[in-house]
């Protein structure tokens, strides 16, 4: 399938009402809906580098952990417009296939090729010699770094601000009447490498918009991504957002039991699905943030669905 078609033909996705707290209507950017295997905001930030390997006819090599949405979106795409790809995947002991997470096991269903590598080699993805030697001078290869944040990424999620300018939100807000309908006063997104943030804040610029941005660092310590949030984003200075580090419910991939409760109570009430690993952190935090506010001018909030389904 061709990728520029395909890309060209995805619907925007919606933006639903959730509820009203403290004078502040919630809402939701459904990106889990956007694509059931290449989904939310992998969709997005793989977008420019499918584009560029199947027009270059490029090997897409990544990185990423044995659960990793990354990998799973990438080794989807792979199959569906014809890329070869090849993950670099975090623990030498899984060369033993019975330890393979169900990630593993679609990824290489899909045709991934996957290659495994101790801790130490992994941290220095490709400067490694493992990922040296496998790359070579081979310039046929594309590589992506982890999480596939690189700037083609920062330029497709980018695009999710687009398309909610363009497309939603004046009708949207306008249902809600607070300032005219013309802009969110504050966005909030899931953290891991900080890409998705950073990109964001491309569009907010780009757009000229007031929004505040909130990005929601799911690792324990996230307050690193700030400098790194600045390095692939260098005009994030000028940008008005903050990181929540302290919503990560005990690290990454911890599950709290309030955590799990929370969910259970927003899917049944909103019938939208979370995964616990990032959305499921993010919902939970805007919500005690507008529980414990005391906005008294009505505000819109919208939190970014960045989908990772595929991780419940
Ligand atoms: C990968 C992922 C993120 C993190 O995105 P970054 O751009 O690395 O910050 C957030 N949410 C979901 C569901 C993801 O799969």
């Amino acid at each position: 399938m061709d990728v520029k078609e395909f890309y060209k033909n995805i619907a925007a996705t919606p933006i639903q009402y959730l509820t009203t707290i403290n004078n502040i209507h919630l809402w939701i950017k459904r990106d889990d809906l956007n694509d059931e295997l290449i989904q939310g905001n992998k969709l997005r930030k793989l977008k420019y580098s499918l584009l560029k390997a199947q027009q270059e006819n490029k090997i897409i090599i990544s990185f990423g952990g044995a659960y990793s949405n990354h990998i799973a979106a990438l080794a989807a795409a792979g199959k569906r417009f014809g890329i070869a790809t090849i993950g670099v995947i975090r623990g030498e002991e899984l060369n033993d296939e019975t330890k393979h997470s169900h990630t593993l096991q679609e990824a290489k269903v899909n045709g991934m090729q996957l290659f495994f590598v101790s801790r130490q080699e992994y941290r220095l993805k490709e400067q490694g010699d493992a990922v040296r030697k496998l790359v070579g001078n081979n310039d046929k290869i594309l590589i992506v770094p982890e999480g596939g944040s690189n700037q083609l990424a920062l330029l497709g999620a980018s695009e999710i601000v687009d398309e909610i300018v363009n497309e939603q939100l004046h009708n949207i807000l306008a249902t809600k009447g607070a300032k005219g309908g013309q802009y969110f006063d504050r966005l909030f997104c899931a953290c891991g490498t900080g890409g998705t943030l950073a990109g964001i804040l491309k569009g907010i610029a780009k757009h000229t918009l007031p929004t505040k941005v909130y990005g929601v660092p799911v690792l324990k310590g996230g307050g690193f991504l700030y400098d790194d949030i600045k390095r692939l984003n260098p005009s994030a200075k000028k940008c008005n957002w903050e990181l929540i580090i302290d919503a990560h419910c005990g690290g990454y991939a911890k599950k709290s039991s309030e955590l799990l409760q929370f969910m259970q109570e927003f899917e049944e009430k909103f019938t939208v699905l979370l995964d616990p690993i990032y959305t499921g952190k993010l919902c939970k935090s805007v919500f005690k943030l507008a529980s414990d506010g005391n906005a008294n001018q009505e505000e819109n909030w919208l939190i970014y669905h960045s989908g990772g389904l595929q991780g419940r």
